[in-house]
């Protein structure tokens, strides 16, 4: 594995994710500098205060002399900030996102940016429901997958191969798995393991929330029986989830599709009292969870490795 140290790395973000970079650059020497750029004056202080970067600033004309530069902002503001970004570019500098959505922010980017430069967008498959400069951490990335989405997919946008070995040792040296595929395949794939499973979370503590026969306090008192796995998802920030499906639209319509017919298909066996499809199912499902936990995604201890309290 070859690694090139970026010069200058800027991050536009500071938020969950952009304070991850940010940190776990610092940690693995991935970078000589490091200039996170954020709007709000708050989060400025806030994330100069915890020092994970060089300079925090609403400044972006402090790109002009970045190697390296990592959109960190919700997928619907990548247009933009690409287009601010714009007129301050070096001339091959490497412009890459971790948005969680990958067409779209292929799609922003290019029409925003100038052709001197390299665009290659991405997507860690890291995170948490957290957000803010607070809630970053260096080994977020660490034996997680980074996926990397350029756009070969016409002659004359076919994206530079050193380009994409400097950006995927990065990545590498930040402790993920690099993994390259196009933006739309990206785009299917993250609908039914990420997109959609938020969606029905959402979904699941909205309708507890509606209830009349039970009261809230009930669902709140009795959540440990697998409610409250969904409540930690369904407290992901609003703002990146609603761009998420605004963004996504085609793939998520397509899987939530497919959820709808499968679970009219349970319905069914529950109503005709069809165990064995039940059973069948279940044994299926449960294989799939084993086989994350040997791919090292999850850990096998009880309760996702939580800690019991008397409540539980
Ligand atoms: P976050 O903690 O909310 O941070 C986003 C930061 O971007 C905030 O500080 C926000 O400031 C700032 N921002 C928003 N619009 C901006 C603009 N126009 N100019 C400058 N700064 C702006 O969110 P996050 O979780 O780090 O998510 C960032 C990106 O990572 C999203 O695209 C998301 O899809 C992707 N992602 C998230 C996860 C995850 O688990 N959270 C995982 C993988 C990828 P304000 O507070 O002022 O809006």
């Amino acid at each position: 594995m070859t690694h090139h140290t970026f010069d200058h790395l800027l991050i536009v973000g500071a938020g969950l994710i952009g304070s991850s970079v940010a940190r776990a650059a610092r940690s693995k020497g991935a970078a000589n500098r490091i200039t996170v750029v954020d709007r709000d004056p708050a989060i400025i202080a806030e994330a100069s205060a915890l020092g994970f970067a060089d300079s925090v600033t609403d400044d972006v004309s402090t790109a002009h002399d970045a190697d390296l530069i990592i959109l960190a902002v919700p997928v619907g503001a990548m247009a933009d900030v690409a287009k601010t970004l714009a007129p301050h570019l070096a001339s091959g500098a490497i412009i890459s996102d971790v948005g969680s959505v990958k067409a779209a922010v292929r799609d922003a980017l290019t029409a925003e940016l100038p052709a001197s430069v390299h665009i290659i967008p991405g997507h860690p498959v890291a995170g948490t429901e957290q957000s803010g400069p607070a809630a970053g951490f260096a080994s977020l990335f660490d034996g997680r997958w980074c996926i990397l989405t350029p756009d070969n997919t016409t002659p004359d946008n076919t994206t530079d191969e050193i380009a994409l070995e400097r950006l995927s040792g990065f990545w590498q040296m930040l402790g993920s798995t690099v993994e390259i595929m196009t933006p739309e395949h990206h785009d299917l794939v993250l609908a039914i393991t990420s997109h959609v499973p938020h969606l029905i979370a959402y979904n699941i503590v909205g309708t507890a929330d509606d209830m009349e026969t039970v009261t809230r306090g009930e669902v709140i008192k009795y959540s440990a029986g697998g409610f409250r796995d969904f409540t930690r998802i369904a407290a992901s920030d609003p703002t990146m989830w609603r761009d998420v499906f605004l963004n996504n639209k085609d793939a998520v319509l397509e899987m939530l599709g497919r959820f709808t017919e499968d679970l009219t298909a349970l319905q069914r066996a529950i109503r005709w009292g069809d165990g064995d499809a039940l059973f069948d199912l279940f044994s299926r499902t449960r294989d799939i969870r084993r086989r994350i936990i040997d791919a090292g995604q999850d850990e096998a201890a009880a309760d996702f490795g939580r800690p019991h309290g008397d409540n539980d």
